[in-house]
């Protein structure tokens, strides 16, 4: 079959290959893969920053955000059949495992010995097909089928959103208002689950106007453009009291700022992933004593579980019936599978690139 490959840690070792087809076994189902969204993973894997070869392979197919639909089932293969769309799970628990993955926690594995499809150890789903057992699947209906590709990005969101609320259950709190950094697919996505809370939504974004605001202001929220305002006090006290930040950029000097300017018993939320090295110099007596004098959280979220998938579904539906077709306008550009690597030209006309397999 095609798929897309990496040599892992080679640079600009991203090819359309041969393959061999997957081996179908018992407990199983046999994927045709539909769509496959990119991401700054994938970005990061093809730069040769990231990525492990599955033991025995010395190549890497790459692809974690996936839809397909179910071709063969094998005997053992329970909760499935022919013609169902299915997302897949990107992480499977450590060998080991640790006490977190022993009781299904993947999504939190203490020792990192987890492996990830199309990323880590396993191979990902930018291919013709892909095998895998039910456990790791998600079916999805046909109504939200053709934004059911977003359902992988949206799950991290959705732990996000539930970490938030775990963590804000040590006080009396009614959320009122967000900001969002980053109107990316992972702050987009954020700002629409916040916003079906009936959270009142700021995007803090870096791109000017364009289709980043096009689609954060169809959604009802505001967009505040970073080449004008500081992410401050001021700011806060222009908009109101500010309960949650989200920070889905990755640009780590902002996750200082959001400390600062979120409301007393305000938390701050990490999602943005920063590959660099970059210093900053910051008030730390300042910071320090803004968070304990009000009672702020800050806390870091990775990778999704099962429920989060689950949960993902149920908002993707929502969101369709609340904001027809703005899903969908966050796929700004679908591909062939001969053209994948146009997926990584960065342009502020684009929000989420898929390629389309089948
Ligand atoms: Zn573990």
């Amino acid at each position: 079959m095609r798929a897309v490959v990496v040599t892992p840690k080679k640079p600009g070792s991203g090819r359309l290959a041969e393959v061999p087809d997957p081996q179908l076994r018992e407990g199983e189902v046999l994927v045709r893969v539909q769509q496959v969204g990119l991401d700054g993973t994938d970005a990061e894997i093809l730069e040769g920053q990231y990525g492990e070869a599955p033991p025995g392979d010395d190549y890497l197919i790459i692809g974690h955000e996936s839809l397909g639909r179910v071709e063969k089932v094998m005997g053992g293969a329970t909760g499935l059949s022919p013609g169902d769309r299915v997302v897949a799970i990107v992480r499977r628990p450590d060998p080991v495992p640790c006490r977190n993955c022993a009781a299904g926690e993947w999504d939190m594995c203490l020792n990192g010995q987890y492996t990830e499809r199309g990323i880590k150890g396993r191979h990902g789903f930018l291919a013709e097909f892909y095998t895998e057992s039910p456990d790791f699947l998600v079916a999805v209906p046909a109504e939200i089928a053709p934004v059911a590709v977003l359902l992988e990005p949206l799950s991290i969101v959705e732990k996000a959103i539930e970490q938030i609320k775990r963590i804000q259950s040590r006080l009396v709190w009614q959320a009122e208002r967000a900001v969002v950094l980053g109107a990316g697919p992972i702050g987009l996505l954020a700002g629409m689950l916040l916003s079906l809370e009936g959270i009142e939504v700021h995007f803090y974004d870096a791109t000017e106007r364009g289709i980043k605001s096009d689609l954060a202001e169809a959604s009802g929220a505001n967009y505040i453009w970073a080449g004008e305002r500081k992410l401050s006090h001021e700011l806060a006290a222009e908009i109101g009291a500010v309960d949650i930040v989200v920070e889905a950029t990755g640009y780590s000097p902002l996750a200082f700022d959001a400390m600062d300017m979120v409301a007393p018993n305000g938390v701050v939320c990490l999602t943005g992933v920063s590959g660099g090295s970059r210093k900053l110099e910051v008030s730390a007596d300042h910071l320090n004593l803004e968070m304990v004098l009000s009672n702020k959280v800050v806390f870091g979220t990775v990778n999704a579980n099962r429920r989060h998938f689950e949960s993902g579904v149920r908002h993707l539906l929502e969101i369709e019936a609340r904001w027809p077709g703005l899903l969908s306008r966050m796929i700004t550009r679908r591909l062939p599978l001969t053209e994948f690597a146009r997926a990584f030209e960065r342009s502020p006309d684009h929000v989420k690139s898929i390629v389309e397999i089948s």
